[in-house]
């Protein structure tokens, strides 16, 4: 049996990693992980995990690696994942990367591509503050971007409650973006290195983006 495709979207925060993760489960049958949503799961929860990343997301710092490979490390022994994973928002640091090689190659699996989402910086503030999503499905809107086709209603579940996340706001995008360039950026290198660095230009629009990114997850696949 062939292993299960592993792929990650690298991307700083608004470059449509969640948007596209969505459509590859979708087009794909693979699954998205991001760790962004189980934290904020942890957080939603109590756990402690989950209070002492709090602090650390609102102000768009990163959290700890411990607490990240933690939950990460859970989210994968569950057996949906057998069918292939998206990892968006995870790895962002030196340490991640390195543990989820290591975690990996211990079920003689390994990073089929990290795709690398390149966008203008400036361009992310808009994204990300217009961004909001469905209370019900969690499917992801913008004010001008991506509108629901009936207004006020989602278009995947007919729920009619959306949420904005504490965090998108202009003032703390840009601590988030100084994060991704200081520690997650250098990543790009570190696949590159592997020879699994995929480079596409995020800044047309969603469906051009996944056609883009299908050719490539389709020849990853089909190897
Ligand atoms: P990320 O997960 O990388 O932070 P999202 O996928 O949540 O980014 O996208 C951020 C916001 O920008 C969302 O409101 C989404 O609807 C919108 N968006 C995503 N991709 C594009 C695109 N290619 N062009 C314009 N807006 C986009
Ligand atoms: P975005 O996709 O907009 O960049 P995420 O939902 O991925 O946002 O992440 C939101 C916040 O959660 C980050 O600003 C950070 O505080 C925390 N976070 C998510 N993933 C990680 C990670 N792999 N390592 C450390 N912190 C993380
Ligand atoms: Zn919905």
């Amino acid at each position: 049996m062939t292993p299960p495709t592993v792929l990650i979207l690298l991307g700083p925060p608004g470059a449509g990693k969640g948007t596209q993760a969505r459509i590859l489960e979708e087009d794909f049958g693979l699954v998205q992980l991001s760790t962004g949503d189980l934290l904020r799961s942890a957080v939603a929860s109590g756990s402690a995990a989950g209070q002492q990343a709090r602090a650390v997301m609102e102000a768009g710092g990163l959290v700890g690696d411990e607490i990240v490979l933690a939950i990460l490390k859970d989210r994968m022994q569950q057996p949906d994942v057998a069918r292939g994973i998206i990892l968006d928002g995870f790895p962002r640091t030196d340490r991640q990367a390195a543990d989820l090689d290591a975690l990996l190659a211990a079920s003689g699996q390994r990073v089929d591509a990290a795709i690398s989402l390149e966008v203008d910086d400036e361009a992310m503030v808009g994204r990300v503050a217009g961004r909001y999503t469905c209370g019900s499905c969690g499917e992801g809107y913008h004010d001008t971007f991506k509108q629901p086709a009936a207004a006020g209603v989602c278009d995947k579940c007919g729920g009619t409650g959306f949420k904005r996340r504490a965090d998108d706001t202009a003032e703390t995008v840009r601590e988030r973006l100084k994060a991704y360039h200081a520690q997650t950026a250098p990543l790009i290198s570190y696949y590159e290195g592997k020879g699994v660095l995929q480079r596409i230009d995020a800044m047309g629009d969603i469906a051009a983006i996944r056609q883009t990114l299908g050719g490539i997850v389709a020849g990853v696949s089909a190897q």
